[in-house]
């Protein structure tokens, strides 16, 4: 019999916001200054991929109680809230899942993100986060909607390891067509993440970066995460992006580059011949808590401070009981300004098991990556 997992506790909603009214500043720090920058929105709990280490398919079987259509946020309701979000500072959005490609109409939700602009006028960094099986067909149009950019994940070069990975059979030429045609389309620079696993994947790594490198693609090595539950996290599989970089550089030297900004998950690292570049993203060897900027909107509007949460603020609930904008951003704002996450930080300390403690931590396929 399969295990059931309940996606998420929902402990902490907030029916009703009784608090005072904050008109947004454009800037909403948390209690460790941290400001409120991206927002990641899962629009769908669903995926046609079962990866081993985010849906296993002993999980997320044919039983599983996949979200109602009227559980999840519209796109009005989406628009609303990101509108919310990007007042108090929001610059950068995200449009992840499950595989968001399977929502239907995407494109209208991105027409609409991509007419918001910040407090002083400038647009959206709006991008998205793709397996990339179904992103050969609609890369055109996710542009023309007014996407700026995509990353696609990808965890292996080779066909054969490809399909036993995402345990759905999809070929790798699909995905890399898909990243292709996402180039052609100028949602650039295409950035490809892969989840390293010692011992499933790490003999790809190489192959990965030499695909990849001179292509104008950004390879992002990523660090296996304990997320959720459903995944059977083991540190032993974790490989640290130390050993990454040094297995890449033994066959194409590599010298370390400056960061774009001082929120950005990746250290990046170029090739001495000028083959590109490469990134690495340590969640789990070098913690990154003290920048991030990050808040998630779970596919029910349920806001999520960090990654490792148990529990979501109920916005779909202030969404649906006619609550003001006011309301709703003051609501933000006060969630925002309560935050003290930083489990990677704390991570293997005693403090991490109050995470740790709640068998419900919310699932990678839930909140997005
Ligand atoms: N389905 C889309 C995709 O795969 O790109 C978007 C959602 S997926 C949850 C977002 C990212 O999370 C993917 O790059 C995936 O590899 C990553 N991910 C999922 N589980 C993970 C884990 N346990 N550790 C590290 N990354 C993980
Ligand atoms: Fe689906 Fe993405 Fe999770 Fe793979 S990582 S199962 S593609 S949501
Ligand atoms: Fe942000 Fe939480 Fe990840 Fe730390 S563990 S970087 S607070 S999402």
């Amino acid at each position: 019999m399969s295990r059931r997992i309940i996606p998420v506790a929902d402990v902490s909603a907030v029916p009703a916001f009784s608090g005072p009214v904050q008109t947004p500043s454009g800037v909403l720090r948390d209690t460790l200054s941290r400001p409120l920058r991206d927002l990641r929105i899962s629009v769908t709990d669903r995926c046609n991929f079962r990866c081993v280490y985010c849906m296993p398919r002993a999980v997320f079987d044919k039983d599983y109680a996949f979200l109602p259509h009227s559980a999840l946020l519209s796109f009005e309701e989406i628009e609303r809230l990101a509108r919310l979000f990007v007042a108090h500072g929001v610059e950068k959005i995200r449009l992840t899942g499950g595989e968001p490609l399977l929502r239907k109409n995407l494109e209208f939700l991105i027409e609409r993100l991509a007419r918001l602009t910040t407090p002083d006028g400038r647009p959206l960094d709006l991008t998205l986060t793709t397996n990339g099986s179904l992103l050969a067909r609609k890369a055109r149009s996710l542009k023309d909607a007014g996407l700026t950019r995509v990353t696609v994940s990808l965890d292996a070069i080779d066909d054969t390891l490809f399909r036993r990975m995402n345990d759905a059979d999809f070929a790798v030429g699909d995905v890399l067509e898909g990243i292709e045609v996402a180039h052609a389309a100028g949602l650039t620079p295409v950035k490809v993440n892969m989840v390293v696993k010692r011992g499933t994947n790490d003999a790809e790594i190489l192959p990965m970066a030499r695909h990849f490198k001179g292509t104008g693609s950004v390879l992002r090595f990523i660090e296996y995460m304990d997320v959720g539950t459903s995944n059977g996290w083991n540190m032993a599989e974790v490989m640290p992006s130390a050993e990454v970089v040094t297995r890449i550089a033994e066959h194409f030297p590599l010298v370390p580059l400056e960061p774009h900004s001082a929120a950005e998950t990746a250290q990046r690292w170029g090739y001495v011949d000028g083959g590109g570049e490469i990134g690495v993203i340590s969640s789990v060897t070098r913690a990154f808590c003290g920048t991030c900027t990050r808040a998630r909107l779970s596919t029910e509007g349920k806001l999520y401070l960090c990654l490792f949460a148990a529990a979501g603020h109920d916005l779909r609930a202030l969404l649906r009981n006619g609550s003001s904008d006011a309301v709703i951003g003051s609501a933000v704002a006060h969630i925002w300004q309560g935050r003290r996450d930083r489990y990677s930080e704390l991570r293997g300390s005693s403090a991490a098991t109050l995470y740790a403690a709640d068998e419900r931590r919310v699932e990678m396929s839930y909140i997005g990556g």
